[in-house]
């Protein structure tokens, strides 16, 4: 089975493409971020607990994703592999997925990390917030205060997965089949 990470800021396009290649490598698609607005829709103690949280645009605890991502690895059966979207974003959680994987006989096999100007992003998630039912695209400074968490507690993650061999840059602009393209290449090379 192989694990793929993508990678990138809100707005560098991870949700679109990895609906694409989970369907075009037979993968499973695990992204946090829909999992826990499946929670706050379902109206669960967790959602609501959540809810508030990432309506701020901070990071929900890492124990809360970790829990669900081990949650949907061990009930997953016959999958090719995993694309997790989202997640980690935290070095702690990189380690708490390495260790999962470890135990399950598995590895983080690359992480494919979408890069986008800056002028680029900001102009992907103004119209996201146009069409989004999401309260945390719709606000500037919500959108403001996740890119600045990504800088700081997500991007570090870039250094630790290049130490270990598996960082691969993509190109992020360009039309959304240019960018399935080029992810693919380096998904089939995996194979
Ligand atoms: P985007 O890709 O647009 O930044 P997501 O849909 O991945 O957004 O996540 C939305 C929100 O859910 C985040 O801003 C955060 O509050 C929470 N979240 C999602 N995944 C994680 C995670 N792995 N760790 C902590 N918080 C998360």
């Amino acid at each position: 089975m192989i694990n793929v990470l993508i990678f990138g800021p809100p707005g560098s396009g991870k949700g679109t493409q990895s609906v694409k290649l989970a369907e075009k490598f037979n993968l499973t698609h695990l992204s946090t971020g829909d999992m826990l607005r499946a929670e706050i829709a379902a109206g669960t103690k967790l959602g609501k607990k959540m809810s508030s949280i990432m309506s701020k645009g901070e990071l929900v605890p890492d124990e809360v994703v970790i829990a669900m991502i081990a949650a949907k690895i061990d009930s997953t059966k016959d999958a090719r592999g995993f694309l997790y979207d989202g997640f980690p974003r935290t070095v702690a959680q990189t380690r708490a997925l390495e260790r999962m994987l470890n135990e399950r006989r598995m590895k983080i096999d690359s992480m494919l990390v979408l890069e986008v100007d800056h002028d680029e992003l900001v102009k992907r998630l103004a119209g996201r917030a146009e069409l989004s039912d999401r309260p945390d695209d719709k606000d500037t400074e919500v959108i403001e205060n996740r890119i600045e968490v990504y800088k700081e507690k997500t991007e570090p993650i870039i250094n630790y997965c290049r130490k270990r061999g598996i960082y691969q840059p993509v190109d992020g602009m360009g039309t959304v089949e240019d960018i399935f393209v080029r992810l693919s290449y380096h998904i089939k090379k995996l194979k």
